[in-house]
């Protein structure tokens, strides 16, 4: 039984059927979301999905935009692991913190979440071409998703982006297009451009289906959860899809009964380019241009202005009664080395979420005995220079001879006998 109904304009409320791949209401230029008639669902859909894990996040598919009878676009993408912490939890003073690591998506990050979805959907509805724009990950998991799918992709990638994530992008055999901008403000007039001669468009928000596959966070933390939403949960933030989608999916559920109370959504940016910080912190529903992109190791969050003014993330981090945090590239390396002990290998920009939530602690913000899902979005592969500055230094390079190895060794502790 598939739930959705129509996608409906953010500002005018205009409903358009869902068998057109509909990117911006027509009448208004707003943002469109996809509309479910959650009155129809009963029990069966919670059983349903937890009898079909082999489909990953596609075992939702009666929450999703996709017709019925659609072959899941899967490549083994949702269901990631929701670890409790050994070391980070005392750390930062919160023990009942939980780890979400969708560093283990195929392609390295979170996005896969979006694009399986919104892939699989325009596959649906017959789209032959499309194009994204990208920082480096979602670029990858477009091309992605779109090779399986048969779409010719094209992905317009920030020039701040490294050589290994463009070379992933070419790899998934997607045609690159690398950009030179001031500021994103100049890449939105383009990619609208874009969009509006009919180029099917994979950008966040303007592609009403890439955060329906985001919410399922919310599906799998809530299940695991025992069907009960986390206090908070922390979610690094560039254009912010991944908060966006989240949001929606606690609210889905909330309205089908299913969790009792919504978490409090905390969104974090890097300080040298935080717009919606500052809209935070200033109490506005839309943020302007804010510092610069190029001044941090967030790559994957730098963005001097989000989409739409960030309204709906602005909306949600107020509504859910959450925060909006910066944190310095200093602490996205230290968070970097406070995952690494637990075992998860973050890129700066996924370590955003620790750094973030070590700052709403120290500001009281949270908790001793909150449940806080921290979501770690993109592995620490995708930016080999930064993992390199974050990590450790070695003991340096050593004979292999027996003698001297014993000597560096010295006795083995008793336990170990
Ligand atoms: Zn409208």
């Amino acid at each position: 039984m598939n739930l959705a109904t129509h996608y409906i304009c953010d500002d005018c409320h205009a409903r358009i059927p869902l068998d057109t791949p509909a990117l911006l209401c027509r009448a208004c230029g707003g943002l469109l979301e996809i509309h479910y008639d959650l009155g129809r669902a009963s029990g069966e859909i919670l059983t349903r999905a937890a009898e079909r894990r082999d489909i990953g996040l596609w075992r939702w598919a009666d929450l999703l935009p996709v017709p019925p009878g659609t072959e899941p676009l899967h490549l083994g993408e949702g269901d990631t692991p929701l670890l409790t912490t050994r070391l980070l939890g005392d750390k930062l003073g919160i023990p009942g913190l939980l780890v979400k690591n969708d560093t283990l998506m195929p392609t390295g990050s979170f996005k896969d979440r979006g694009f399986s979805v919104a892939v699989g959907f325009a596959r649906s509805l017959g789209v032959r071409e499309a194009f994204t724009y990208s920082s480096g990950n979602a670029g990858a998991s477009f091309a992605t998703y779109a090779a399986r799918a048969g779409i010719a992709a094209t992905v317009l990638v920030e020039d701040v982006a490294n050589d290994s994530k463009v070379a992933a992008i070419s790899l998934y055999g997607a045609r690159v297009l690398r950009l030179r901008y001031r500021s994103s403000l100049e890449i939105f007039a383009g990619v609208s451009a874009l969009a509006e001669a009919g180029f099917y468009s994979f950008v966040n928000f303007i592609n009403p289906v890439r955060h329906e596959g985001m919410k399922t966070y919310a599906y799998e933390i809530c299940e695991a959860l025992g069907w009960r939403a986390p206090d908070v949960m922390v979610h690094p933030v560039g254009t912010g899809g991944g908060l966006w989608g989240a949001w929606k999916g606690f609210r889905e559920l909330k309205r089908l009964g299913v969790i009792d109370r919504l978490p409090r959504m905390i969104g974090v940016q890097a300080s040298a380019s935080a717009p919606l910080v500052r809209a935070f912190q200033n109490g506005q529903s839309t943020a302007g241009p804010h510092g610069d992109a190029r001044r941090t190791v967030a790559q994957s969050i730098a963005g001097d202005a989000p989409i739409q003014g960030g309204a709906r993330v602005l909306r949600a981090i107020y509504e859910s009664g959450g925060r909006a945090v910066a944190v310095d590239d200093a602490d996205l390396f230290e968070a970097m080395r406070l995952l690494g002990a637990e075992g998860v290998a973050a890129e700066p920009s996924a370590a955003a979420s620790i750094a973030g939530l070590l700052r709403a602690r120290s500001q009281g913000w949270v908790s001793p005995d909150d449940t806080v899902v921290a979501v770690v979005t993109g592995s620490a592969q995708k930016q080999p220079e930064a993992l390199v500055r974050a990590a450790p230094p070695t003991d340096g390079v050593v004979s292999a001879d027996p003698a001297e190895l014993l000597a560096l060794f010295g006795e083995p502790t008793a336990s170990d006998r």
